[in-house]
């Protein structure tokens, strides 16, 4: 706060407010979130989501690292809302939603950008199911999240997340909908639980031979999976018409799937 009373915000937690309500509308309409539902929000500011939000009359859980908004928010708390104010990364999630009964748990949140990974990574790892997240995020993670295989954007990142969500990007959003406005622009994802996941000998070998595949960007596979047994990994590649000359980015989730698998027998 400064002299005038004026909300400070501090660019250290990106704290960019979003303030054009045909965004946040639309946010709300790419979910179909029921009264005994759970919604987790990541970072709710002053407010601006979490209003929106309250008009599903669900299960609402917002977790807010400055105490500065609470003035702000205290509208929101009834017996279905509350805020945790704390560091969502070094919260015990499961242990703040454990006195809720709800069916499907969604997150939804105008991320703060520079956790953007670390807090999609912990709702993964955490022992929690969630149905979907819509997420705010800066517009190039977006592209890159959300990636097709062979594109540029496509990475490790994409990999990893497509092997749990079906990733959507939803639509742009412009600076400008922000105040301040950051100096980039965001895009609003969706990242939808897969029915049905890919089945895995070794998770953890798989992580390591996308990371691995991934190493450096511009070196072909053979480069990359040096320490692997490259005779079997020919043998998936050449299934889907690869050979051990392609990058990483032209290999599909399942192919890794299928090469992670034949390495892990
Ligand atoms: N939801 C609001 C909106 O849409 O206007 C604010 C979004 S703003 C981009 C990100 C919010 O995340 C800020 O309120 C910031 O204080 C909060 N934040 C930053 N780091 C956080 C952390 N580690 N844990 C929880 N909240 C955090």
């Amino acid at each position: 706060m400064n002299k005038l009373g004026e909300f400070k915000h501090k660019h250290s937690l990106g704290q960019n407010f979003l303030k054009d309500k045909n965004v946040l509308a639309k946010i709300i309409d790419s979910v179909d979130v029921k009264e005994d539902d759970l919604i987790i929000e990541v970072g709710p500011g002053q407010g601006a989501l979490t209003k929106f939000l309250k008009l599903f009359h669900a299960n609402l859980r917002c977790f807010e690292v400055d105490t500065r908004v609470e003035k702000y928010l205290k509208q929101f708390i009834d017996d279905k809302t509350k805020v945790v104010y704390n560091d969502f990364l070094k919260v015990d999630i499961e242990e703040e939603i454990k006195d809720i009964e709800y069916n499907d748990l969604y997150v939804i949140a105008n991320l703060p950008y520079y956790i953007t990974t670390p807090i999609i990574e912990k709702m993964i790892n955490c022992n929690l199911d969630v149905k979907a997240m819509v997420l705010m995020v800066q517009n190039e993670v977006a592209d890159r999240l959300s990636a097709k295989v062979g594109s540029k954007d496509y990475g490790a990142i994409t990999v990893f997340l497509n092997y749990y969500f079906d990733v959507e990007k939803l639509f742009f959003v412009g600076r400008k909908c922000f105040d301040p406005a950051p100096n980039v622009d965001s895009a609003v994802i969706k990242l939808s639980k897969k029915e049905k996941k890919y089945e895995l000998n070794n998770e953890e070998f798989f992580f390591k031979l996308i990371q691995d595949s991934f190493r450096m960007k511009r070196k072909n596979i053979r480069n990359n999976l040096k320490g692997y047994d490259l005779e079997k990994v020919l043998t998936i590649l050449e299934s889907y018409g690869l050979d051990l000359t392609c990058r990483a980015e032209s290999i599909p989730l399942s192919c890794f799937v299928d090469i992670a698998n034949e390495l892990s027998k």
